[in-house]
């Protein structure tokens, strides 16, 4: 690692080993053929996309997928060829972009295919999946007489291709079916209407894939798993495999001073010392994502657990310390150390959400180190980027 890649002890390590692993386990897990699509819009879920797609393409995964076309371009300038699915709404005039890059976008209404058709003026062919809404009520055709008209024009607009069909689902990762059925029979009854079926039929996010193997068709769309974090504390304990979580988030006491009795800790002064103690300070704040809420939560210090004390600032937030520990010891915000484990789970359990929403909101004002077999092989740093 060049010792610029940056100036404030606060990093994010992704271990890619985890990330490998997770998409080797659920290869191997899914039938034969059954390929895997990584997910890794929203720069892999705050883990760092391009690193990410490197390592799931590595491990097995065959297709990516990301939410807009800006984020399947920055793959594209990352070295990534491998195909690439836009899954969310890209312009109608963006087709042209898509096409010069080689990659598929999401068709989920007629008039946006029509517009499509319209402005596009290359000669390159253009992929596109057609989406279905089965009781999702986001994106995707319902409606037969839509598709079929869908189907159509792209049947005879000769540069434009159906290579795949899929939809999505609200409660894949909820212990009761009821509603995931019914959308699954939905999305059955709908490939019926489509007299010649697309190459590649998909419906599974990573909760499908985990608890229903046998019902995706020809890939899981692997989000959530391949980071190693569960897609809902309800199906945790019926996990087919164990999940390795990639995702750790550290930094360094770089100012440790006592305070008395009756001293008042940050912003509005809300916190008072019960007793003389000792206090460090964090050079992490809410511009990095961790934020206001985070408040009286833990942090670990020599492998014992903290209280956040005071107001998290913009920059910094304040830790009660057991005793005096010397300024750049290393503080763990999600994370091991020793036999002391934050889980991104606790996090999230913290502020009443969901673990995607954890790694996401750590900013990108974090720099990401990757690691492979222990060692350091980038480190990412966007501020500093040339
Ligand atoms: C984000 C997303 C996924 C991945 O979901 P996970 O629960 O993270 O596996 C799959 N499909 C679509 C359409 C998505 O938007």
């Amino acid at each position: 690692m060049d010792s610029s890649s940056f100036y404030r002890d606060t990093w994010v390590e992704i271990d890619l080993d985890c990330i490998y692993q997770n998409v080797a386990n659920m290869k191997s897990y899914l039938p034969n053929r059954v390929e895997v699509m990584a997910v890794v819009k929203a720069n892999a879920y705050g883990h760092g996309d391009v690193e990410v797609a490197k390592t799931a393409l590595e491990a097995g995964a065959t297709y990516l997928a990301v939410a807009f076309l800006d984020e399947a371009i920055s793959l594209r300038r990352g070295g990534i060829e491998a195909p690439i699915l836009v899954l969310g709404a890209s312009r109608p005039s963006d087709v042209v972009v898509a096409a010069e890059n080689n990659i598929a976008l999401t068709v989920f209404n007629k008039e946006w295919l029509a517009e499509a058709q319209q402005l596009y003026k290359g000669n390159k062919s253009v992929l596109f999946h057609l989406k279905l809404d089965t009781g999702m009520g986001r994106l995707g055709v319902k409606d037969k007489a839509e598709l079929l008209s869908i189907l159509e024009a792209i049947d005879h607009y000769p540069y434009f291709e159906l290579e795949g069909v899929f939809t999505h689902f609200a409660t894949a990762d909820e212990i009761d079916t009821s509603y995931f059925e019914e959308q699954y029979h939905s999305f059955l009854q709908m490939l019926e209407w489509m007299p010649l079926k697309p190459k590649m039929i998909h419906c599974g996010n990573s909760a499908t894939g985990l608890r229903f193997p046998d019902m995706v068709f020809n890939a899981v769309r692997l989000g959530i798993g391949m980071y190693g974090m569960t897609p809902s504390l309800e199906i945790k304990d019926q996990l087919p495999y164990e999940l390795h979580e990639a995702f750790s988030f550290h930094s360094r006491l770089v100012h440790v001073k006592q305070i008395a009795k009756g001293e008042k800790v940050s912003y509005g002064a809300t916190f008072t010392a019960d007793e003389d103690m000792w206090v460090g300070t964090v050079p992490v704040g809410y511009a990095d994502g961790w934020i206001r809420k985070l408040q009286d939560t833990y942090v670990l210090v020599e492998g014992e657990r903290c209280q956040i004390i005071g107001r998290v600032c913009m920059d910094q937030f304040m830790v009660r310390l057991p005793r005096k520990i010397p300024t750049g010891t290393k503080v763990t915000l999600i994370g091991g150390q020793n036999d002391e484990y934050i889980h991104v789970d606790d996090i999230a359990k913290s502020l009443d959400t969901i673990n995607y929403e954890i790694t996401c909101t750590i900013s990108f004002r974090v720099p990401r180190i990757f690691l492979k077999n222990k060692s350091i092989i980038e480190v990412r740093n966007p501020l500093l980027k040339q």
